[in-house]
């Protein structure tokens, strides 16, 4: 597989981006970056450290402090995101960041600091990006771009039944709020806002199963590979 690619995934909180893009970066021995967990590391960072985002030289002078990696982590066949040094794998995914992410990342020195480091990443191609701003700005000549899309209420659902999993206590109503919370601001930012790129592939997963769904993009991804 000597044309490597880079594919760049799109679209709304809980569409299934991450699954989709992990799936196919391990069928094409592509590497697999998860740009959402790199905010949620930033946020986390922010919130530990009192930062405020209206204080510009704050926010640059915390951004100086930070360093984000990925680490392949046997147990789990995944990578997971380390702060610092710090695996925090888990503590990103939790509520108390997922509320206040993307107002983190709606600001203008985080998205300059994280993009440039997403760039870095797909010099060599041979990539899987899952974000919002991937096809649109990280990456506008990625081959492929695909836009995943579903219906709120099932993507509230799916995400509800992931993270009560995890945390029992969490309400349905937690989390289909937090959903709508983030997809306004993502969509209505100043900088980088979630839209779909002109020549982004459309998928709506409502109502299909991650199998079909995996081959439908694993098709798209083979007819450009090899064209
Ligand atoms: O993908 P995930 O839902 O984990 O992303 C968390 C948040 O990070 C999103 O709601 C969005 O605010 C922000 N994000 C972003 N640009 C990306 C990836 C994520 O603004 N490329």
């Amino acid at each position: 597989m000597s044309n490597k690619i880079i594919i760049a995934i799109d679209g709304f909180s809980s569409c299934g981006k991450s699954t989709l893009a992990k799936a196919l970066a391990t069928k094409l021995e592509y590497v697999f970056i998860d740009t959402g967990a790199m905010y949620r590391a930033i946020a986390l960072y922010f919130k530990r450290n009192n930062i405020d985002l209206a204080n510009l030289p704050a926010v640059n002078q915390a951004l100086a402090q930070i360093e984000l990696h990925f680490q392949y982590n046997p147990v789990t066949f995944k990578s997971d995101m380390y702060l610092n040094g710090e695996n925090v794998e888990l503590i990103i995914r939790e509520m108390s960041i997922s509320n206040i992410v993307s107002e983190v990342a709606a600001n203008s020195a985080v998205r300059n600091f994280a993009v440039a480091q997403q760039q870095a990443m797909g010099v060599h191609k041979g990539i899987v990006m899952d974000g919002r701003d991937i096809g649109t700005v990280v990456f506008p000549n990625a081959a492929l771009k695909i836009f995943v899309t579903a219906d709120p209420a099932i993507r509230a659902e799916r995400r509800f039944l992931e993270l009560k999993a995890v945390n029992p206590e969490i309400t349905m109503e937690e989390v289909a709020e937090n959903l709508q919370h983030r997809d306004l601001i993502d969509s209505t930012r100043e900088h980088s806002p979630l839209r779909q790129a002109e020549d982004a592939v459309v998928l709506d997963n409502s109502n299909i199963s991650r199998e079909e769904q995996f081959n439908l993009a694993l098709k798209w991804a083979f007819e450009k590979i090899n064209p």
